[in-house]
This record gives structure tokens, C-alpha cells and sequence, in this order.
């Protein structure tokens, strides 16, 4: 992914990354504007997960674990036999 310098919007390059949390998911991202003759820019942005657009198999085969585990006999039947 391309950044550009929030001041001139020239092509920047990331210099080093600060980890913000144990998982390294999170982190601050140090970036110097490749403009040097006429910016010279430095400048930090921080590289962090929004949101899942389809969240992970193992979250999905837990969360339908549990809704089985709280279904009755009866509406566990039905549902294995698609009534
Ligand atoms: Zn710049």
C-alpha cells in the first residue's frame, strides 16, 4: 500500500514500526516523505484491524457450538433433520 506525504502527497516510505500491543497487530508506523529536496516531511500513522469482513473458521465453528449446546433434544432433531 501506497501512503503519501500528508503534506506535499508525495510518495513515503515507512522508516520503523512501534508495536502497540503483544500481538504486533497494532502498531505506529514512522514514515519519512520521499521528497526530500522540497518536503522532508516525517510523520507517523497508526496500522490497526477495523473490523472482520468474515470473521475467523475457528470463531465461526464456536459460535455455532454454542448455539447447539443451548438448543432443546427436540430443536436440536429438527434442526439435524432440517424441519
Ligand atoms: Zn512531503
Amino acid at each position: 500500500m501506497m501512503i503519501l506525504c500528508p503534506n506535499c502527497q508525495q510518495k513515503a516510505r515507512i522508516t520503523s514500526r512501534n508495536a502497540l500491543n503483544a500481538e504486533g497487530t497494532i502498531a505506529d508506523l514512522y514514515y519519512a516523505c520521499t521528497n526530500t529536496k522540497d518536503c522532508g516531511a516525517t510523520f507517523v500513522m497508526t496500522l490497526a484491524p477495523k473490523h472482520y469482513l468474515n470473521p475467523p473458521v475457528t470463531s465461526t465453528a464456536q459460535l455455532a457450538q454454542n448455539i447447539l449446546n443451548n438448543l432443546t433434544k427436540t430443536e436440536h432433531a429438527a434442526l439435524v433433520q432440517g424441519r
